[in-house]
């Protein structure tokens, strides 16, 4: 062995592993101008930061200071803003909660079962089962018809399976409601609708949804993509019952932004596409610190094959680690989240992301790119729950690439194609190199590891999952000084 090993040895005599190392415990992006970015990982707020937040989004509350809001960040829409009202609600003042329910009451909420029972009332009403309308005098022209046809999308995903048998056929219902023209709308807002969950004891009996009269002049969207999303919402909040106030942004508006793009057979993607552009610009951003940008998520997932359609109703009432485990079940999620990063279809299916809303491809974060000369270590920290694509330049005759944890190799430029999911460890020869020697790394001892022949550029997709991942990188030259063998085995080497 130690004949072998010393042919692995640092360039210049300098021991490896005190030079140029890096180590690097990269700072998340978060964003903490988005109100969303004050949110504790599991969904939790307290009841100033609700008040606040819904004096910002909602309406003005007596006595509660708005929070202030970056014009440029992206901020929650109504629905969430009363989720995390609702989950406060308990330790609210009297008058505060008085203010909340009179923005609440102000909507026009439609009583279906009077409707049904005056139907002269109102111009129409449709539906019964698992969606109820009313329509209202001076109801947005169009939303039952809108509403009917996004639910009729639903059913056809089967979102609605085993519904009936948790809840009966009387069980909770969507309905429509209207907000006044005139009735109060913050700046702020950016979401022409929103979601109400009715309850009654611990038991939710239904939801609605309220629209304002301007909807459709709103630039989120067609009226379908936004009955769409808060129709979503009501389904959230009949299957989760009282959780759904306590639901992560990543679950509640990502599953939203992802159910939106994906329910009707022509969506409308613009602002779907600007999502995914934010994940798949900002791979460092924890995914329990994302909001509608979690749609990149589900629709890895769904790339993967998993369809959202099967589990996300489902994730509700577990930590947020069991919740992502929950949704990546089954899928090679671990093997190719990294690669997908870097848009590069060619490279394989897994070097590139896919479904609906897709960015152009050349929407891909900046790479963390370095050189491994002889003598020189880098060593990358990956956060769970984060990701990391990084380039690296083989400047050594030999590099040991080692991750502890989950990354995929590739070297597009390699004489063979190289692919290398849950890489552990890989000898990569450089090619002048290997043209002089044949390669001749120590094959001998390293027997689960075939030594590489590599091109000058490799590129890696690191995976952070939930214990987080390290790759350290190293460059050798070959020489024959024995005395260097413990350089090797300090190196984390696999012998
Ligand atoms: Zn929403």
């Amino acid at each position: 062995m130690t004949q072998v090993l010393a042919r692995l040895a640092t360039g210049r005599g300098v021991p490896a592993l005190l030079t140029v190392g890096v180590g690097t415990a990269e700072p998340q992006e978060v964003r903490p101008s988005s109100l969303f970015g004050k949110v504790a990982g599991d969904g939790s707020v307290t009841p100033e930061f609700a008040l606040a937040a819904s004096a910002a989004l909602v309406d003005d509350i007596p006595g509660v200071t708005p929070a202030r809001l970056d014009p440029d960040a992206i901020q929650p829409d109504i629905t969430t803003v009363l989720r995390w009202v609702d989950q406060v609600r308990d330790r609210l003042t009297p008058e505060q909660v008085a203010a909340i329910d009179a923005f609440l009451d102000a909507g026009e909420h439609v009583d279906v079962t009077e409707a049904l029972a005056h139907p002269s009332r109102y111009a129409s009403v449709v539906g019964r089962g698992d969606l109820q309308v009313a329509q209202a005098p001076g109801l947005h022209d169009g939303a039952i018809e809108t509403l009917v046809r996004v639910r009729d999308a639903y059913r056809a995903k089967g979102v609605f399976a085993g519904m009936a048998s948790i809840f009966g056929p009387d069980g909770p219902v969507p309905t429509l409601t209207l907000r006044p023209e005139n009735s109060p709308r913050k700046a702020g807002g950016i979401n022409p609708a929103y979601t109400r969950l009715w309850v009654r004891g611990d038991k939710v009996t239904g939801c609605s949804i309220a629209l304002y009269a301007d909807a459709d002049q709103q630039p989120l969207g067609s009226l379908a993509t936004i009955l769409a999303h808060e129709y979503w919402h009501c389904l959230q909040g009949i299957w989760w019952g009282r959780s759904w106030g306590q639901a992560p942004a990543w679950v509640s508006e990502g599953q939203a932004k992802w159910a939106e793009t994906n329910v009707l057979d022509e969506p409308d993607p613009q602002t779907a596409i600007n999502r995914r552009r934010d994940y798949l610009m900002s791979p460092a951003t924890s995914l329990f610190r994302r909001s509608y940008d979690a749609i990149g998520f589900y629709s890895e997932i769904d790339h993967l094959g998993r369809s959202p359609w099967s589990f996300m109703l489902s994730m509700y009432d577990l930590p947020p680690m069991a919740l992502y485990s929950l949704a990546i079940a089954s899928t090679d999620y671990v093997r190719s989240a990294g690669s997908a990063y870097f848009r590069q279809p060619t490279w394989g299916t897994a070097w590139d992301s896919g479904g609906r809303a897709l960015p152009a491809s050349s929407v891909a974060p900046a790479r963390r790119v370095f050189h491994v000369a002889p003598g020189s270590v880098q060593q990358q920290s990956v956060l769970p729950f984060t990701d990391r694509p990084m380039e690296v330049t083989l400047a050594a005759p030999v590099t040991l690439v080692t991750v502890r944890g989950h990354g995929r190799l590739t070297d597009p430029g390699a004489p063979t194609p190289l692919d290398l999911p849950e890489l552990r460890y890989a000898i990569l020869c450089a090619p002048d190199e290997a043209a002089r020697s044949g390669c001749a790394c120590p094959t001998d001892e390293f027997r689960d590891v075939q030594p590489i022949e590599a091109s000058p550029t490799v590129y890696l997709g690191a995976v952070g999952h939930l214990a987080g991942t390290r790759v350290s990188v190293q460059g050798y030259t070959l020489e024959s000084t024995a005395d260097r063998s413990s350089t090797i085995r300090s190196a984390s080497h696999p012998c």
